[in-house]
Formats: structure tokens, C-alpha cells, sequence
């Protein structure tokens, strides 16, 4: 049997083992969804969302891209985080990137990649803002590894750039945004402890969006 074909005989087995383990699983599922996570990720195939947080369906809205990249001119991925924190009021926004990224690793390439060029752009971009650090990195898969974390706590601030987002957590305190990597090699997602406070407070007199001082009330 094919990979494909065998995606139903997959789907018809593991209806069966959620239903001996709740009848209603699907009752429940059909039901609204109130998750508390947005988790913005890669689409590499081995980098899952759910699976690698222990999560199940109805617990983490998704949103995947190349490079995990949130890009201000891109509809998508911030029509996803506009409705996650205002419709869904998620708690906690996780840019979660991984180590041998190949999205990260063409940003690395002098290359023409064609449609690809845009989208590696943000990567590029995040690059040349750190590229002391990066530059005085003597090893290529070093500078490799750190360009991954950079980028992800790029992505972060991009995320906190938001409105919605500057403007929920003035009102609830949330959402929280955090920056991972997950690690190819242990399984191992590690937390790069952002600190979205401080972020805050660094970006609020350029992008600040609320017309408020945030930390004027808290
Ligand atoms: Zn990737």
C-alpha cells in the first residue's frame, strides 16, 4: 500500500482508538474551540505542533510557515494571530522555530531561490541586524544554530509589532508572547526565555500602537 492510501486506514484506526477512549471525544471536538495557545511554527515535516507539546485537538491553534516568519505585509499569518487574540483570547503566543531549518539555512545562501526571495528577506533582515554577533561566530553551523534563535526572537518582536497584541495585553495582561527552538536532534524544545516585558517596553517608543503608556498603569 502507498503513503497515500494508507492516510484513510490511519484516519479509520485512530477514530476508532478516541472513540474506545471517550465515546464523546467527537460530541466534545464538534463543539467550540477555546484554546489557549497560538503556536506559529515551521512547516518542516519533522517540527510538529500538537505531538511535540503533548497537546490534542482543541488545545493549540496553529499557524506554519516557512522559517516561522511573521512578516507585517503577509495577510495570513497575521490575520491567524489578529483572530487568535481577539476571537480566541489565547493566553500564550509561541514562535517556536528548530535547529537545520532549511528556510534559515537558504537566508544563509547566496542564491536566487525566485518566489522564495521575499520570504527569505525577513530572514536576511534578521541577519544583518545581528550580523556583529553573527560575523564574529567562527564556525558556520555555530552561526547557523544562533541564527535560528535570532530569528525567532525576531519573530517575537514582530508578533509584539501588533496591535491586537499591544492592545489585549494592556487591557488582560495577555497574551504572553514566548520564543523555542526545538531540538532535530534530542526532541527537546528549548524555551530562549524572551523577555516580552522588556520587549515592551524597549520597542513601545517606535511601535507602540495603543496610544497609551504601558507601563504608566501596571
Ligand atoms: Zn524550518
Amino acid at each position: 500500500m502507498d503513503s497515500y492510501a494508507t492516510i484513510f486506514e490511519n484516519n479509520k484506526k485512530w477514530v476508532e482508538k478516541k472513540l474506545s477512549e471517550d465515546k464523546d471525544f467527537f460530541k466534545k471536538l464538534n463543539k467550540n474551540q477555546q484554546p489557549d495557545f497560538l503556536y506559529i511554527g515551521c512547516s518542516d515535516s519533522r517540527v510538529t505542533a500538537e505531538e511535540l507539546m503533548g497537546l490534542g485537538p482543541g488545545e493549540v491553534f496553529v499557524h506554519r510557515n516557512i522559517g516561522n516568519v511573521i512578516n507585517t505585509l503577509d495577510m495570513s499569518s497575521t490575520a491567524v494571530i489578529q483572530y487568535a487574540v481577539e476571537h480566541l483570547q489565547v493566553k500564550h503566543i509561541i514562535v517556536c522555530g528548530h535547529y537545520n531549518c532549511g528556510g534559515v539555512k537558504s537566508a544563509m545562501t547566496a542564491k536566487d531561490y525566485g518566489l522564495l526571495n521575499p520570504w527569505l528577506r525577513t530572514i536576511r533582515d534578521v541577519y544583518r541586524l545581528h550580523q556583529e554577533e553573527l560575523d564574529a561566530i567562527t564556525t558556520e553551523k555555530q552561526k547557523y544554530r544562533r541564527l535560528v534563535e535570532l530569528n525567532v526572537q525576531e519573530q517575537c518582536i514582530n508578533v509584539i509589532k501588533m496591535a491586537c497584541v499591544q492592545e489585549s495585553y494592556l487591557e488582560h495582561k495577555y497574551p504572553i508572547v514566548h520564543g523555542w527552538v526545538f531540538d532535530l536532534k534530542s526532541g527537546k524544545l528549548i524555551d530562549l526565555d524572551i523577555n516580552f516585558e522588556k520587549i515592551l517596553k524597549d520597542i513601545q517608543k517606535i511601535y507602540n500602537l495603543t496610544g497609551t503608556d504601558w507601563f504608566k498603569y501596571h
